[in-house]
């Protein structure tokens, strides 16, 4: 049986993960959002964590993007 190298799953029902952003820079000027290049599930969401408003994105958990803005916490 031949092994294949893992593809990333970046399909619509890929599994999803999501990421909480700052929706605005510290002086006050709103950060841009662009949908996702890498993947198909991804979408965003404000939301608000104790008074905070903050941008949640979500990805393919397999998604390039979700994983370098992961990797740096
Ligand atoms: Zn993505």
């Amino acid at each position: 049986m031949d092994q294949q190298p893992h593809e990333p799953n970046v399909t619509y029902s890929a599994p999803i993960g999501s990421v909480d952003l700052d929706a605005f820079k510290d002086d006050g000027t709103p950060h841009e959002i662009w949908p996702c290049t890498d993947c198909y599930p991804w979408h965003a969401e404000v939301v608000n964590v104790e008074g905070e408003i903050l941008v949640r994105e979500w990805h393919a958990v397999d998604c390039q993007q979700f994983r370098d803005l992961t990797a740096r916490d």
